[in-house]
């Protein structure tokens, strides 16, 4: 289970996890891309954080709602509205100060569904997806097997670090590293690399408790 405490807790350090590593995404996005990815995750998530500190939130739904929203209004480039599609159908799973981990699974699929209504694209086209999918499908196999919740994160940690690995093997065919084609071949994917980023910073703040 997941409280809205914990859940707002975790937000920040995904903040935080944006911001230190600002100039790594970067660097993945210049050698693909055009060299923003961190300057637009971190733009968003200092804007996520400035809305956590402002304002009160009474349910879970409410606060990943206001998440989505203000990603979707600060972040320029395609991930942008792709992860504020992912945060507002997320806020469809939920409700109320508690996530059940049936919830989680759930809304983590709806944000996956949200994600690929949007971008149209499909698992091995190197993005986010490429981190996100296995990440999901570890969390729900270890819940499934009666897992606790911390460790069936670590799991899905594990699955979404392996899933940027092999971005590192695949050929861009959507986004602007599409354009690229075969030379994007042997770089990681950098929103899938702040995908498995976003799910670390949850995971460790479960952990931490
Ligand atoms: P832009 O490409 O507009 O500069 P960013 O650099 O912020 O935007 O984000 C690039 C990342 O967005 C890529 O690394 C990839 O993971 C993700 N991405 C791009 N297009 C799609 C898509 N159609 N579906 C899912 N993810 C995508
Ligand atoms: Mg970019």
């Amino acid at each position: 289970m997941l409280t809205l405490e914990v859940l707002i807790k975790s937000l920040y350090n995904m903040q935080k996890s944006m911001e230190e590593n600002k100039q790594f995404l970067t660097d993945l996005d210049a050698k693909i891309g055009d060299g923003d990815h961190g300057i637009n995750m971190n733009k968003g998530f200092q804007a996520v954080k400035k809305k956590l500190d402002e304002d009160t939130f009474e349910s879970c739904d409410q606060v990943l709602k206001s998440v989505a929203m203000t990603l979707i209004s600060t972040v320029g480039g395609a991930s942008g509205p792709l992860y504020g599609t992912a945060f507002l159908k997320a806020a469809g799973g939920v409700s109320g100060k508690n996530i059940s981990n049936e919830e989680l699974i759930g809304s983590f699929k709806k944000a996956i569904e949200g994600i690929q209504m949007r971008g149209k694209a499909v698992k091995g086209e190197k993005t986010m997806l490429d981190a996100l999918m296995p990440a999901l499908e570890a969390l729900e196999s270890s819940i499934d097997g009666n897992k606790t919740i911390v460790e069936a994160l670590e799991a899905a940690v594990n699955a979404a670090e392996e899933g940027v690995e092999y971005t590192k093997t695949i050929i861009a065919s959507k986004g602007r590293a599409s354009y690229l084609g075969e030379r994007t071949l042997g770089h990681q994917d950098p929103g899938a690399t702040s995908s498995y980023l976003l799910i670390k910073a949850l995971y460790e703040t479960l952990k931490e408790g």
